[in-house]
């Protein structure tokens, strides 16, 4: 069990730093043992499982043990946009969070910070809240922590980024990234199952279970490709997926690669497999309508352009309910 003890010789995720994050040391997340969060908030631009009608209680903590450089959330994961925040003043925003009527809890990038995520849900639970909660996270989580965050969370929300070895350490500098995530996600499913209910129209947001996202590269549908076939081989058609479009270059790519966005052929291509593996439930991207969901960090009243919007068009983001395959639009990568 994770105390705030943890941070004195760090291990909460693959990189094993073991360096004391209480006193100056920095590992590879780049954050202290004090919390830091970017946003708090409801969040319209999940998918419609997670966002209904009333926004996902979404908490974007600062830092990130992946460091992709491509991350769409760059500001706060690469650049650690964001704010200290005390554990008493965490509940509190949770706390106003919940007023909102957000249908979950939503911890994005939570590993990092899982002590504090901890003590939170126990206050939570002496308060009888029962809101469900979801961990939000990159797929590089260690295996052997999965059922300490399966006893306080209902949902999984893991990335499968990259199944190539060689482009995760191009991208994040761990080639362990695929087989990591595998295992971390035989252990979600394991403890928590497939999300339920199944509801594109967002009418009945999710309680429990697992949920995929991959968020396709332009110039790597070869490893999207394999992505698919190794959750389709691991899991089944039934496994629910989101794949997602919304890719866009940030200023880490100009120095590396992946430099322009992509291509609706390469997307068409991925949904191409997606249909003859015949995964039964799927979430995909309006090509080109992403970008009302790149998020922007630095205003910290509300990064997502997409919840603006959707003040004034009630009707943003809807699903097609006509198709397993289903439109929606998010920010998180
Ligand atoms: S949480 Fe941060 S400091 Fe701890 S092991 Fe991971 S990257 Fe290193």
């Amino acid at each position: 069990m994770d105390t705030f003890d943890s941070y004195q010789l760090c291990a909460l995720c693959p990189r094993d730093c073991k360096v004391d994050r209480t006193k100056d040391s920095l590992g590879f997340c780049g954050e202290s043992a004090t919390c830091r969060v970017s946003f708090i908030g409801p969040h319209f631009g999940e998918e419609p499982s997670f966002t209904g009608s009333r926004g996902s209680g979404t908490i974007f903590f600062s830092g990130c043990s992946s460091q992709c450089f491509f991350c769409q959330n760059y500001q706060i994961s690469i650049q650690h946009d964001g704010r200290t925040i005390t554990p008493a003043e965490l509940l509190t925003e949770v706390q106003v969070l919940l007023l909102k009527g957000v249908h979950n809890l939503n911890f994005v990038t939570p590993d990092h910070f899982w002590p504090h995520i901890l003590t939170l849900c126990r206050a939570l639970r002496e308060e009888g809240i029962k809101v469900p909660r979801v961990f939000n996270c990159s797929g590089y989580q260690k295996p052997e922590k999965v059922e300490d965050y399966a006893r306080e969370m209902d949902i999984f929300l893991p990335d499968f980024k990259f199944a190539e070895p060689e482009l995760a350490k191009m991208c994040m500098g761990d080639a362990r990234y695929p087989e990591i995530a595998v295992k971390a996600l035989r252990e979600m499913v394991k403890l928590k199952g497939f999300l339920e209910p199944w509801d594109v129209t967002g009418r009945r947001t999710a309680v429990r279970g697992v949920l995929v996202r991959h968020l396709v590269l332009p110039g790597q549908v070869e490893d999207s490709l394999k992505v698919l076939k190794i959750l389709h081989h691991e899991f089944g058609p039934g496994l629910p997926l989101s794949v997602m479009s919304q890719f866009r270059p940030v200023p880490g790519c100009f120095q590396k690669k992946l430099k322009r966005a992509l291509d609706p052929e390469e997307y068409y291509q991925v949904l191409k497999l997606v249909e003859k593996l015949g995964f039964e439930k799927v979430y995909t991207q309006e090509f080109g309508k992403e970008t009302d969901f790149l998020p922007d960090f630095k205003n910290s009243e509300d990064p997502f352009p997409g919840n603006r919007q959707r003040n004034q068009t009630k009707d943003r983001g809807r699903q097609t309910a006509d198709s397993n395959i289903s439109k929606n639009s998010k920010s998180r990568v």
